[in-house]
This record gives C-alpha cells, structure tokens and sequence, in this order.
C-alpha cells in the first residue's frame, strides 16, 4: 500500500470507527447469527492477485458488521467491561504504525522507557507502595501463570536449573478460592503443580474465601507431606465480584512463607479511587499483584498490569540471557522481554499514557463513580421490587439478582432465570450473562461500559422485569 493510499483509507476507517461509536446505540448488543454464518459469507480460498482494500471495506460493513457484539454499546451489561477509550486507541493505531519491537531497552528506547513512567503513574494511582515495579503483560492470564513459576522456583530454590518438579521430594500446592477465576486452574496445570495439588477454598456468604478453611487445607497438606507453595487471593471475583480478606490471607502466607498473588483483574481500576482501597487492605504484603487496565479503566484490549514486590526474582526465572540478545546497556536498563514470557512485544504503554493524559485522573475516577452509582441505584431499585432477589453483595459495579415468581421450586427459578435473560439478550435490547453461585442461578449485571449512563440502566431493569414477568 502506497502512503498516499494509507492516508485517504485512514482517513475513512477513523470516520468509519467515529460513526460507529456515534451509532453504536442502534445495533443489536448481542450478534444475532447462528454459528456458520459469517464464514458461509467468506471465500474458502485466498484471492491470488490482490485488490483494491475498498472492497474488503465494504465487506467491512456487509458481512462482519452483523457478527459483531458490540462491547461498547451503553446496554451491553454482560462479562465485565472491555471499555476502549478512543484516546487509547489512537495510541493503538501509533503503536502499530510505528512498528516496531519492544523486547530489549535498545530496540526501542523510548518503549521501555514509558513503560516505566506510566507503569510508576498507574502504581501511584491505585496507591500501590513504591516497593512495586510494574511491567505490561498482554491478559491477567499470562500474568498469573508467570506468578505461579515464580513462586514454584522461589519455593523450589530454583529447580528449574535442576531437575525441576520432577526432581522435588514433596509435592508443592497452590489454593484459591472456588470462586477463583479459570485463568488461576490454568495457570496451576501449566506451571506443573498438577491438579491434584491445586486447593479450591471454600467461602462464605459473601463468596469470599475463608481463612479458617485455607488454615484447614494447609495443615491437612503439611501433614501429608505436601509444602505449601502458593496462595491467590481474588479481589473482584468474576461471578459476583467478591473480595478475598487479602490481609488475612497475607498473615498466613508468611506463617507458610508461600507466595501471595493477587488476582485483582476487575477490581484493580476501583483503586484508583480512596473510597475503594479498603478492598485490598494488606497489599503491601503481596508478592505480586495484577489488574486489567484493558477492563473497566478504558485502556483498549490489550494491558494487563503486572506488579512484583522483587523484580530480581522475577528476572531470574523469566530471563534466558542468549548472547544474541545481550546488549553493553544491560547493566543499566530494563529488557522487559526477561519479565514475561514472550520475546518480542507490543508498544502497549502508549495507550496508558494517552488515556491517563487525556483523562486526567479526575476524569477516570469521575466515570467510575459514575457507574459504582448506578449501581449503588440498581442494587436498591432491585431491593425494593417485589419477586426479585438480591444474590451478592455490591462492592462494585456489578449486580447479581435473581427473579423468583411465587409457587415455583428451586430448579424451576433456575429454568425461569436462565430463561428470561436468554430473552432479553436474543431481543438485541441488552446484554447480561448469567452465572452460577453457590448452585443457584443467578444474572449478573456489570455496569461499567463507558457510553452506559443512567438512563440506560434504569431502560435495562424496566427491560429485565418486563423480560421476567411476562
Ligand atoms: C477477567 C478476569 C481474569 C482474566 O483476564 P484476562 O486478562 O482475560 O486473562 C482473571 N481474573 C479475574 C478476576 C477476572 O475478572
């Protein structure tokens, strides 16, 4: 492509993204195709003389358009918020115009050197003491994995330059919470814990992890010849954004000298705020701690925040040191492709600092007391109304609740539930997921895309009660 050429479709793909935010209100939340429709549309073949990109534009509008569920839409209330400020995706648009990879300080000085900057604003911005260091990973999956072969070699006295796991006497465990996300499962298996040696914690009403059931689990494996490796606390669980005790749970990381990880990944951006910091009371005591900027703080998808209380540690067991890659500068710099698990990597500290610039802090923190009130507004509206059910508490931004018509069994409210919000998401008017906790049926309502005000959450609950009762 010619730069004249890039200059006139740029020009037209920005409008082309400016009017779909401008509109996106128009479109149905959720994409209403059946699996198969979109590749039907699609040649089977690659075309072997290229085109004009017109028509692949057109194409654009004509047949993905309609296989698109639309993230920003104000009524999409499902998942968590995946918000891209527009701010962040120009920085995007930066980042991959400029081309380059950032994997060592001098492939790209400035790439690093940014990351450091905003990865030290962001810190400061959750009031995470200035014993962190913080590097970008592309998802809170990743992260969390990295968390676990860190604290694997930190029990292990780094195995892995020996025989590794297999060379250990005692099985090593890992424990979070049921509630725990998948990604910390995921991690486990991956990092060679086994699924046998991976805890699942109990909770209580508030699905919050129990540390008297940690205390049970670790001193059943103590007794059988397991060490202890690794906790994860959850601070904004996924089902209903429930908060692990992290000081509790740090207490008995250290009695246990495991390492404590903090899966915060939704819940990290409300520490921007002083009013939510009670949250992850104990932080300081972390070993390491993630959250997504890429969910409800607005940073386009992807940036994950990674911070580590020993940047050494983490160093040791991620970097490989190929003489191919070793620079004069390295005693000086950071090479951040030593901090992850992949080499090359993506200039992602662009969108951080346009959109914190852009922003401002008091603009984030102002969008998301914004939406902790609507919450706060649905979380009472559905309190007062007759046949409906609170299920969680709401420290956040998400509401889960229930419809229970009377006359009906527990397995018939669980069919009724599932029922109307499949309904509700097939109308095209709104998006919820619903989810289970504790057994039971429940829908989550995650307030938090940046168009949503609250005019759209007061038309999503009259949606919900006309979705039920009828
Ligand atoms: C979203 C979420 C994750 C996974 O995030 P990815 O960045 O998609 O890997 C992990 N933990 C919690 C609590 C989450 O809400």
């Amino acid at each position: 492509m010619t730069n004249d050429e890039f200059r006139r479709l740029g020009h037209a793909l920005v409008e082309w993204v400016a009017d779909y935010r401008e509109n996106v209100e128009s479109h149905p939340v959720m994409a209403r195709v059946a699996p198969g429709d979109i590749r039907r549309q699609l040649p089977s073949a690659p075309p072997v003389d290229g085109e004009p990109l017109d028509a692949a534009l057109a194409d654009l509008d004509r047949v993905i358009m309609p296989g698109i569920t639309h993230w920003s839409h104000p009524r999409f209330l499902a998942y968590f918020p995946s918000n891209a400020g527009l701010s962040s995706v120009l920085a995007d648009l930066v980042a991959t115009g400029l081309g380059i990879q950032g994997m060592s300080w001098q492939t790209s000085p400035a790439a690093t050197e940014l990351e450091e900057v905003v990865m030290d604003w962001l810190r400061q911005m959750v009031a995470l003491p200035a014993s962190f260091t913080g590097v970008i990973h592309d998802t809170a999956s990743t992260a969390t994995l990295v968390a676990l072969l860190c604290a694997r070699e930190r029990t292990t006295d780094h195995g892995q330059t020996r025989g590794g796991l297999q060379a250990e006497a005692a099985p090593l465990a890992v424990y979070a919470s049921e509630q725990s996300h998948s990604s910390i499962e995921k991690a486990a298996l991956l990092a060679g814990f086994g699924r046998e040696h991976l805890r699942a914690i109990e909770t209580d009403d508030a699905f919050a992890l129990r540390g008297d059931a940690l205390r049970a689990a670790i001193k059943r494996d103590v007794a059988a010849g397991i060490r202890p490796c690794a906790v994860v606390a959850t601070v904004g669980s996924t089902a209903t954004t429930a908060i692990d005790p992290v000081a509790d749970i740090a207490e008995i990381a250290a009695e246990h000298g495991m390492w404590l990880h903090v899966d915060a990944a939704m819940a990290g951006s409300a520490m921007i705020l002083p009013e939510c910091r009670w949250m992850w009371a104990g932080i300081e005591r972390a070993d390491s701690v993630v959250f997504n900027p890429h969910k409800w703080l607005g940073v386009a998808f992807d940036c994950t925040a990674y911070y580590v209380r020993d940047r050494e540690h983490l160093v040791r067991v991620m970097s490989t040191n190929p003489s191919y890659l070793r620079t004069a500068v390295d005693a000086e710099v950071s090479n951040f492709r030593d901090w992850h698990i992949q080499l090359g990597r993506r200039f992602r500290s662009l969108k951080l600092w346009f959109l914190i610039r852009e922003q401002g802090v008091s603009g984030l923190q102002a969008r998301l007391r914004r939406d902790l009130a609507n919450a706060k507004w649905l979380e009472s509206a559905i309190g007062a109304e007759p046949g409906w059910e609170l299920c969680a508490p709401v420290p956040l931004q998400t509401v889960c609740c229930r419809h229970v018509p009377e006359g009906l069994d527990d397995a018939a409210v669980d069919t009724h539930n599932l029922a109307w919000v499949d309904r509700l998401n097939a109308s095209g008017f709104a998006y919820l997921t619903p989810t289970v906790a504790k057994g039971r049926r429940i829908v989550r309502v995650s307030i938090g895309s940046e168009a949503t005000e609250r005019r759209h959450v007061e038309e999503v609950w009259e949606a919900m009660k006309a979705a039920a009762e009828t």
